[in-house]
């Protein structure tokens, strides 16, 4: 109260004194605010207005008094927060003022919903990209550029090493080696993270080859999926098949955590595999323990964040959470303005409840890096 009184008699102080205009969005215990329209982006202690890049349990955290999403974020949001949650939605493209800003979102092309969040006040704009890809998939909305004064980024594979090959090719090689197991009467197990990675293998994969099982975990995402009009072959849960069913030609989708479970043991002798970008470190097939890695991401690859940071116009980036020195570095060598935005975001791997794995992988990742990147760079240029 005192505060306030003392406040109010003051002056502001004349736009000619500033060196430079406020930050629209900063780094504060509860999130990343932005003041000039009092909400947070992605925040990560309860407040009272949240806005919500998309669904993953780093970005989308339980106990906001108010949340605003895409539509399509609308059916796994209220899976992940519960029916309580009050959540409003506005579509890509469509403005809304809060405050003294107004405020868009705009296709990411991360999971089913994804966003990211455009701040415009006063003519200066700022895009939080939150989590985003640039390749095709038919499970989102595709990337859509939005320039910017500043735009805020990950950086999960932020590092030259890490550059995706097409989805056809991907995608490809599961079918030919699921193909390969249902030939020889063999179960073909694919651990992916239950949001996003799971429904996109779904989407992507040839479903003639054989029956397709998902762990509960990801039949609920599926179902979410389907709601919003997103199309996924037939899939079964366990206990939806006859006792004596014969897994041999089937296809079975199911989380990280799954691995090594009593779930497992109906499948038999099987042929497994792990899918994450992090397969494309050396080492990380082994300590994940499968037989196959297959290098598949949600996330840009190297080559796609620099696309991105590049479409967007902006000449000052901010990097949020992964490879943020060697991003930032990076871009101040390319001479745009560049720093380091403390967040509490996760990389791939988020929503699982496994962050703890994840960051001893991406720290692993770094410093196998260091050692690769040359061997790589060559070999993936010719
Ligand atoms: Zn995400
Ligand atoms: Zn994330």
């Amino acid at each position: 109260m005192s505060a306030k009184l003392f406040v109010m008699p003051i002056a502001p102080t004349p736009p000619t004194f500033r060196t430079s205009p406020p930050p629209l969005l900063q780094h504060t215990p509860h999130g990343l605010h932005c003041a000039a329209g009092d909400f947070y982006v992605d925040p990560w202690r309860p407040v009272d207005r949240a806005v919500i890049t998309h669904a993953h349990s780093d970005h989308a955290r339980p106990g906001h008094a108010a949340y605003l999403a895409t539509p399509d974020a609308l059916g796994v949001l209220k899976a992940r927060l519960g029916a309580k949650a009050t959540i409003d939605t506005l579509a890509y493209g469509e403005t809304v003022t809060m405050g003294e800003v107004t405020v868009s979102l705009h296709p990411a092309g991360h999971v089913l919903g994804s966003a990211q969040v455009r701040i415009e006040h006063r003519g200066e704009v700022w895009v939080v990209s939150g989590d985003y890809k640039l390749d095709p998939d038919p499970t989102c909305a595709a990337f859509a550029p939005v320039r910017c004064h500043t735009f805020v980024t990950e950086s999960t594979f932020g590092l030259p090493i890490y550059r995706w090959r097409t989805p056809e090719l991907m995608f490809g090689e599961i079918n030919r080696w699921w193909a390969e197991n249902a030939a020889a009467s063999r179960a073909s197990v694919v651990y992916a993270y239950a949001f996003g990675k799971a429904q996109r293998i779904l989407a992507s994969i040839d479903a003639a080859i054989g029956p397709i099982i998902c762990h509960g975990a990801v039949e609920v995402l599926n179902r979410a999926y389907r709601d919003a009009g997103v199309p996924l072959p037939a899939t079964s849960l366990v206990t939806d098949l006859p006792k004596n069913f014969d897994f041999g030609r089937a296809l079975v989708i199911a989380p990280p955590s799954a691995a090594g479970s009593p779930w497992m043991k109906r499948f038999g002798e099987h042929a497994d595999a792990f899918a994450s970008g992090w397969m494309a470190v050396r080492g990380a097939r082994k300590q994940r323990g499968v037989d196959r890695g297959f290098v598949i991401s949600d996330h840009a690859d190297w080559p796609g964040l620099l696309t991105a940071i590049a479409e967007s116009g902006a000449s000052r980036v901010l990097v949020t959470h992964g490879s943020v020195p060697v991003m930032v570095r990076y871009l101040r060598d390319t001479g745009l303005e560049a720093d380091a935005l403390e967040t509490e975001f996760s990389g791939e791997g988020e929503g699982e409840g496994r962050a703890e794995v994840l960051v001893e992988t991406a720290a692993e990742a770094e410093s196998a890096a260091e050692i690769e990147s040359t061997a790589e760079t060559e070999s993936t240029a010719s």
